[in-house]
């Protein structure tokens, strides 16, 4: 009898795992609302805007690549 009430533990655990993992990702927050928190940097250089995850922080500002901080702070 044990038996039975520990695999009727066990098949719910799975059922309720199972809804869980059906649930699908909310699609209300639409990724436009996303990119509007996206800090856009303007590189010291060519003045192209690059998000301040691509952008490359330097001494004098923010560069959208390696090479512009080079040219920028000659390093
Ligand atoms: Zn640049």
């Amino acid at each position: 009898m044990k038996f039975f009430f520990i695999l009727l533990v066990v098949l719910i655990g799975l059922w309720f795992w199972k809804q869980r993992q059906k649930k699908p990702s909310k699609p209300s927050t639409p990724a436009k609302k996303q990119d509007a928190h996206v800090i856009m940097l303007k590189c010291a250089v060519c003045g192209v805007h690059v998000p301040d995850t691509d952008a490359l922080a330097g001494q004098r500002g923010a560069y959208c690549s390696a090479e512009h901080r080079r040219q920028a702070e000659g390093l």
